[in-house]
C-alpha cells in the first residue's frame, strides 16, 4: 500500500488515512484524516468563540448605546438643575 507523511503531525500513514482531494497530484489531502478532524473541531470550536464573542461585542454596544441615552437624559436634567440653583 502506498504511504504519505502528514504534513501537520509528520507521520508516515496509509494512504486511506488521507482524505480524497481530487485537485492534488496524488489525490489526497497534505493532512491525514485524523489531523483534518481536529483542524474542524478546532474550527467549530473558534466558530463558537466567535459567535459568542460576536453576540458579546453587539450585547456590549446595545448596553453601551442604553448607557448614552440614560447619561444624556442625565445630564440634561442636571443641567436644568444647575439652571435653576442660580
Ligand atoms: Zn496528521
Amino acid at each position: 500500500m502506498k504511504k504519505k507523511t502528514c504534513t501537520t503531525c509528520n507521520t508516515v500513514k496509509g494512504f486511506d488515512q488521507f482524505a480524497v482531494q481530487s485537485s492534488r497530484k496524488d489525490g489526497r489531502k497534505t493532512q491525514c484524516k485524523a489531523c483534518c478532524k481536529k483542524r474542524d473541531e478546532a474550527k467549530r470550536q473558534a466558530n463558537k468563540l466567535a459567535e459568542a464573542f460576536q453576540r458579546a461585542e453587539e450585547n456590549k454596544n446595545e448596553a453601551l448605546q442604553e448607557l448614552k441615552v440614560r447619561k444624556v437624559r442625565r445630564s440634561k436634567k442636571q443641567k436644568q438643575r444647575k439652571r435653576r440653583s442660580r
